[in-house]
């Protein structure tokens, strides 16, 4: 047979298929994979149950269902003052992860170059190799993951297309500051780039910490394409209903891409969002509220056990270091967890090509019941 396609050589087993399936042959407590393990609010699947039965069970439009797409215009204009026009600048996609593939295929050629925040989600990479793209990869280290400007300088050249810039960021916490964004602004409009800005945790920033969206950023929004999702905010992950907002031309360039990725996307489910984000104002300080209770239970659980983190300024993640934990880099650590005191975390070298800081660290995804929480807490004690 001939060889398979050679991009393949690169790509493994995604971290968070493997230690769910390593949670679920151990039975160890799973706060790895990003998914609650606890149901989301019932309105939600009320509202899928209501679109099949109304029968919306057709291909919606491959720009997605207008209702949803009008309703995330009010959103954007009300929330962030920004406006982006349902019709021609506002597309729905399956999940986040299809539009970033969708994006990176309308923009990137091979051998164009795409700077990537590490620790980086892993599908960045993953898209920009299946396209021919070449990563650039800015570390973010130190305790608080701050990027050094002149490496992020370095990283810029005349080949840049794009940059992926995910902030919220997973999976340390991280909430770009106005002013970390402003330089890469800079840079952005020096090269003449795009911007992938992947805000799928848009709403669940703590303490005094706000989203900005990237596309606010004076001299952005014209070449930024913002790429959100609703599983994260109403806590549905499997439903996978994203979305890409830009500019007229960059969305048709995004929606004939699509076209042949999957065309369109479940109707049912985009019906349940258009009513859902329709009534978010009503239901955020819930859910953030219910998000902030976990993360404040699972540092105090880090502070009793004397363990040091990263105190997470956004998203459901908690990014604890081994120093002083444990003398095993973060992949052997995370195994002998499993062994010893059966809780899964993620290990997050993998979200690193250039640096070793991933082995010093661990993920902890707080988006679970307060049980299962309690039940990791309980034997982490036991390591
Ligand atoms: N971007 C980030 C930063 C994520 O954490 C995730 C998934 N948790 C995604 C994209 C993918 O989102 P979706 O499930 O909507 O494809
Ligand atoms: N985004 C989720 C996480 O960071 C995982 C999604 C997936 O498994 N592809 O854990």
């Amino acid at each position: 047979m001939k060889e398979k396609s050679e991009y393949l050589n690169k790509f493994h087993e995604s971290i968070f298929a493997k230690m769910s399936a390593l949670a679920k042959s151990t039975g160890a407590v799973n706060l790895g994979q990003g998914f609650p393990d606890f149901e989301g609010p019932s309105f939600v699947s009320k509202y899928l149950i209501e679109g099949v039965q109304a029968g919306h069970n057709q291909y919606a439009p491959s720009p997605g269902y207008l209702p949803l797409r009008s309703a995330l215009s009010e959103i954007y204009k009300n929330r962030y003052q920004l406006e982006y026009c349902p019709e021609t600048e506002i597309s729905i996609t399956t999940g986040a992860t299809e539009g970033i593939f969708s994006t990176i295929t309308a923009l990137v050629n091979p051998g164009d170059e795409v700077v990537i925040f590490e620790p980086f989600y892993d599908s960045y990479v993953a898209s920009v190799e299946m396209r021919g793209g070449i990563p650039k990869f800015v570390s973010l280290g130190g305790s608080e993951f701050n990027f050094d400007e002149g490496e992020l300088k370095n990283a810029f050249s005349g080949k840049t297309k794009l940059v992926i810039l995910n902030t919220p960021h997973n999976p340390t916490g991280k909430v770009f500051s106005d002013t970390e964004l402003g330089l890469i602004r800079d840079l952005v409009i020096k090269y003449d780039s795009y911007v992938i800005s992947d805000e799928v945790y848009e709403y669940l920033t703590f303490d005094d910490h706000e989203h900005t969206p990237v596309s606010k950023i004076d001299g952005l929004k014209e070449r930024t394409i913002v790429i959100s999702s609703a599983g994260k905010t109403f806590g549905y992950t499997g439903w996978k209903v994203g979305w890409c907002l830009a500019p007229r031309d960059i969305s048709a360039a995004i929606r004939l891409t699509r076209q042949y990725i999957t065309f369109s996307v479940n109707t049912p489910a985009q019906y349940a969002f258009s009513k859902c984000l329709t009534e978010i104002d009503n239901y955020l300080p819930e859910f953030q509220k219910l998000y902030d209770g976990k993360r404040l239970m699972v540092m105090k659980a880090l502070d009793d056990l004397g363990w040091r983190y990263f105190r997470p300024r956004g998203t459901y993640f908690i990014m604890a270091s081994l120093e002083g934990v444990s003398d095993l880099g973060d992949v052997d650590f995370c195994m002998d967890l499993i062994k010893k005191a059966g809780v899964v975390f993620i290990p997050p070298s993998v979200f690193y090509r250039k640096s070793n800081e991933g082995k010093r660290w661990v993920r902890i995804c707080f988006a679970k019941s307060d049980q299962t929480l309690k039940s990791a807490i309980d034997k982490l004690s036991l390591y």
